[in-house]
């Protein structure tokens, strides 16, 4: 039985050949994967587990840093601030909380793999058109091609013409924010450890890569996103280190920085009318606590274990049901989550710099809490099954 693929990203690539790896056939659409991307993917360790299984991690381990350490520096002038948190992946007997790949290696070892499985028919064009029927769903290519499948997964981004054209609406708006994409160079040992300061226009997140270099994203107002990329490469390696307080000691910038600018996307429904929503089609905000691919992982693992329950009929009501019901949660949770700590950012409002600042420093002064956050933040659901048991633990004891 066919499964339509539409769209070539990262969650599109990983898609089909997570669906492939099942036992699927897969028709995929979208054009080559993209060379010129310079953002890093810091993905944690299930998704590595996710690429290990479809063949694609080791080919990347060597372009890759391991993350052991995150660090949350709030940087912001503002009446109350909160202490630096940091979480250690040793504090949860980890080796590292997953590895920091650059997105110009991730797209092309995906295509690679891509183009080798026999399962995979890739057709490079561009879905024109949406019929979803009852019984089936056709896509008309661009080339004069049609594609027909029980299953079609929209893997083709925020704007996502699949997710129109199955009628799901979204709410979505843009944010007053630009994120400022760069590699760079520089003296000091990072030791592995990725620093993310908070200040009033954004994070800025500094995450190691391999030798002594890091990828920098830089959330700034649009006008001051349009400055540094005009500054010539001296003067922007002087504004990062700057911003960076000179932890990493000299900054020289790498060639080929690039701008997105961030905006949420959230679709009311994650499956309906024989299509359903992966990566970005189905969860779009901004880059805080590197959770979007991470995110669109799981949507993924949750799609491949549903389709492989309803193999006669993957896009039937029956199993479009269950994967709404599947990633509702998670992808409601960590939306509301990242947009709220964004926007708390954002914010002049005392109370909500007293919530921000309250929340990380329960989190920071608290291990079983740190903890719990940190193993959330890998695995949903295990943070709790741990909470509980370090509590029971701590109690017990007394
Ligand atoms: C600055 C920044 C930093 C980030 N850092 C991290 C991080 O550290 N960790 C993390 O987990 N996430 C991170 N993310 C999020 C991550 O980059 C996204 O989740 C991911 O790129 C989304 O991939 P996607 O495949 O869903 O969408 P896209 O990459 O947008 O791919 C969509 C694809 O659909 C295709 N398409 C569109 N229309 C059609 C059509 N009609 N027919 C066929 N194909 C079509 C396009 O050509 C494209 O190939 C970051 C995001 C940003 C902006």
């Amino acid at each position: 039985m066919t499964i339509l693929v539409a769209g070539t990203g990262p969650a599109g690539l990983i898609a089909a050949l997570a669906l492939a790896h099942d036992g699927h056939v897969v028709a995929l659409v979208g054009p080559p994967a993209r060379r010129d991307d310079r953002r890093t993917t810091a993905l944690m360790v299930p998704a590595l587990a996710l690429l290990d299984r479809i063949g694609v991690l080791k080919e990347l381990q060597s372009a890759a840093a391991p993350l052991r350490t995150m660090r949350i520096v709030d940087a912001t002038s503002r009446l109350v601030r909160s202490p630096v948190v940091t979480f250690r992946a040793s504090e949860i007997d980890e080796d590292a909380f997953g590895l920091n790949i650059p997105n110009a290696a991730l797209n092309p070892a995906l295509e690679e793999v891509v183009r080798s499985h026999p399962a995979i028919d890739w057709l490079e064009s561009i879905v024109a058109a949406w019929h979803p029927g009852s019984d089936r769903i056709e896509a008309k290519l661009e080339d004069g091609t049609r594609v027909s499948a029980k299953l079609a997964v929209a893997a083709d981004g925020r704007l996502s013409p699949a997710r129109e054209a199955a009628g799901i609406r979204t709410t979505a708006h843009s944010y007053p924010q630009t994120a400022l994409v760069l590699n760079f160079a520089h003296s000091r040992d990072h030791e592995f450890i990725s620093t993310e300061f908070h200040t009033e226009t954004g994070p800025c997140t500094q995450v190691p890569l391999p030798g002594h270099r890091s990828s920098l994203v830089w959330v700034v107002n649009p006008v001051t996103a349009e400055q540094l990329l005009q500054l010539n490469d001296k003067a922007l390696s002087e504004r990062v280190e700057e911003r960076l307080q000179s932890m990493l000691g000299r900054v020289t910038v790498e060639p080929g920085r690039q701008a997105y600018p961030l905006s949420a996307t959230l679709p009311l429904r994650f499956a309906r009318n024989r299509v359903a929503l992966v990566g970005e089609a189905a969860h779009v905000f901004p880059p805080i606590g590197a959770q979007g691919l991470n995110l669109g992982i799981r949507d993924v693992q949750d799609l491949v274990e549903i389709a492989g329950r309803h193999r006669s009929d993957p896009g039937g009501p029956v199993a479009l049901g269950a994967y709404d019901a599947r990633r509702r949660p998670d992808i409601l949770a960590r939306s509301s989550a990242v947009n709220l700590l964004n926007r708390s950012l954002l914010s002049d409002l005392l109370p909500s710099q007293f919530a921000r600042t309250a929340g990380l420093g329960i989190i920071g002064g608290f291990g079983p809490l740190r903890a719990f956050f940190m193993r959330e933040g890998m695995r949903p659901g295990s943070g709790f099954a741990n909470l509980f048991g370090t509590l029971r633990e701590k109690v017990g004891r007394q």
